[in-house]
């Protein structure tokens, strides 16, 4: 029997043990910064003219690593090898599978500062980040290995005379595994490990502006003995590699987790079918939000302020989940402004090598200038009023940044900007806030403050989002916990680290004998 799921702890770096440990996981990726990473295809290491530099936000003199980039040649090559893999890989049963998964979460949680401190390095994430995005990696393994094993039992299906009717669930075949670079690990671990655990095999592209950390990764799948060909590694540019891999006839299923607009052409391509192709494409697509705190005239408005700061500041506002909107009843509008804005005024933002500084920089020169473009936008829209500026220049750091009395349609209230950056909007009453945490496209995550049950329970009907959340903030969902995936263009609402994760990535076939 297997031990219940528990998620993994964070780490209390107040302790200085755990502080002394972190700082010589840091010393330790220290030593290896700069080395070459190539593709891996069926086992072979593969290296190419063409390379692409990891660099650290924080220091962007600092090259993470240096990594051999695919073409389209390479990418013919990997899903052929993910193709023959799959033949035998499927016949492997679904508890075996699960006993890889086990294994290198075991690997991990031994070597967890490590990767966390690789994670501080090419993200920019601080010390308590970096260890939850590690906790997550090692959480959606452990926690899809226990569904697998779930899944290969004999199901329940209702008994006739005379037959013997089962249900099992199939792998699909080759899938693309194509994560973001905001959670590196923890998200491209628990789409690459659902997949494979299910019985598929991958052919895993790392987002271009992470891919030690998945490099880093492969070689625990490696000594977990996960088998050649299972997981084939393939950095290279999306917009060089990712159309040729989604239009090819033998890619199944796609797994995507990034943005709107790649995630819709992802889908569009997806949907068309190629000579030889044999069946239609499966696309599970996590994508963009604009995520909204609601704050009633009745609630703890402390609290409130805590968690719209936690929510739209921790990683930088770079989380799919963050709040970007602030929704605050007419009658405390200025008291929950005025105290957002003296904690953000507190917030140091700095190289996070540094336990110190609460956030470091965003993650690359593109997010740098699209988000101070949103600021300047916001400048129209609202009232600044705190940040609104660089920090050092030698990362890419932006402070944290509050806008008040913003319009709900303005663009800073309508559009993902994915950085340091929150806008507040003010309600008539309720009713209206509501209707104003309805108003984008998007419908990841929504959290509501308030003491009134009538409104908790409008909210819980009419809150259009994949992940509502009460008197709490809107950001730090659990695996096992708080299934995730949002509504509307945040994509196809998988629910990743819940109980019907899995089956998205297989097909079910009933058998039934004549007895
Ligand atoms: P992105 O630009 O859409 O990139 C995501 C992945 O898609 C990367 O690996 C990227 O590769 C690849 N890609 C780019 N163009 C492609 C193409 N034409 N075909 C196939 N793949 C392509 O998103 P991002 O900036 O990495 O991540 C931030 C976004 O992810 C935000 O919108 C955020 O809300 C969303 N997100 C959503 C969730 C969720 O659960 N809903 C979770 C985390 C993040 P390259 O890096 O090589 O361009």
């Amino acid at each position: 029997m297997q031990l219940e799921f528990k998620n993994e702890p964070f780490t209390n770096f107040r302790l200085p043990e755990n502080k002394q440990a972190y700082q010589e996981a840091l010393n330790k990726v220290e030593s290896e910064l700069g080395r070459e990473y190539d593709l891996i295809i069926g086992g072979e290491h593969i290296k190419t003219d063409k390379k692409s530099k990891s660099i650290n936000p924080s220091n962007k003199e600092q090259v993470v690593g240096i990594v051999s980039q695919a073409d389209e040649a390479l990418a013919e090559k990997a899903i052929q090898v993910a193709a023959k893999t799959f033949e035998s890989w499927k016949a492997v049963p679904g508890v075996e599978r699960s006993r890889y998964l086990y294994k290198a979460a075991a690997i991990m949680r031994r070597r967890k500062h490590e990767f966390s401190a690789w994670l501080t390095k090419e993200a920019g994430k601080s010390w308590p980040e970096a260890d939850a995005d590690t906790a997550e990696a090692i959480d959606f393994m452990e926690y899809y290995a226990r569904q697998m094993d779930k899944l290969d039992q004999r199901h329940e299906l209702t008994r006739i005379e005379g037959e013997d009717n089962e249900l099992y669930y199939v792998p699909l075949g080759v899938g693309i595994v194509i994560p973001p670079w905001n959670f590196p690990l923890a998200i491209m671990v628990g789409m690459t490990t659902a997949a494979l655990v299910a019985g598929n095999t991958v052919v895993l592209k790392p987002a271009s502006t992470t891919p030690v950390i998945a490099a880093k990764f492969m070689e625990i799948l490696k000594d977990a003995g996960v088998p050649d060909g299972v997981v084939n590694f393939l950095p290279g540019s999306g917009g060089a590699i990712g159309d040729y891999l989604v239009e090819h006839p033998l890619t199944r299923f796609i797994s995507f987790t990034g943005s709107r607009d790649v995630g819709l052409r992802i889908n569009e391509l997806a949907a068309k079918p190629r000579k030889g192709q044999k069946w239609i494409k499966r696309l599970v697509a996590e994508m963009g939000g604009k995520d909204s705190i609601i704050v009633d005239n009745d609630c703890d408005l402390e609290a409130a302020a805590q968690a719209i700061v936690n929510s739209a500041f921790g990683f930088s506002g770079q989380k799919c989940s963050a709040c970007s909107r602030a929704i605050v009843h007419q009658d405390v509008y200025d008291q929950v402004v005025s105290r957002v804005t003296e904690l953000t005024k507190q917030l140091t933002v700095g190289d996070v090598v540094n336990p110190e500084f609460y956030t470091g920089p965003v993650v690359d020169e593109k997010a740098y200038n699209k988000i101070l473009e949103y600021i300047e936008i916001g400048k129209q829209e609202g009232k600044l009023l705190a940040g609104g500026e660089k920090g050092p220049e030698t990362g890419y750091f932006i402070k944290p940044t509050v806008f008040a009395d913003v319009d709900p349609e303005a663009r800073i209230m309508q559009e993902e900007i994915f950085g340091p950056v929150v806008a507040f909007t003010k309600a008539k009453d309720f009713d209206h806030a509501l209707e104003i945490g309805n108003n984008t496209e998007y419908g990841l995550t929504g959290s509501v403050f308030s003491r009134n049950r009538a409104h908790l329970e409008k909210a819980r009907a009419e809150f259009h989002v994949g992940n509502l959340y009460f008197n709490r903030k809107c950001t730090g969902a659990l695996v096992g916990v708080h299934p995730f995936g949002g509504f509307n263009m945040s994509g196809t609402d998988s629910k990743a680290g819940g109980p019907d994760y899995l089956l998205l990535f297989t097909q079910a076939k009933a058998v039934s004998e004549l007895l």
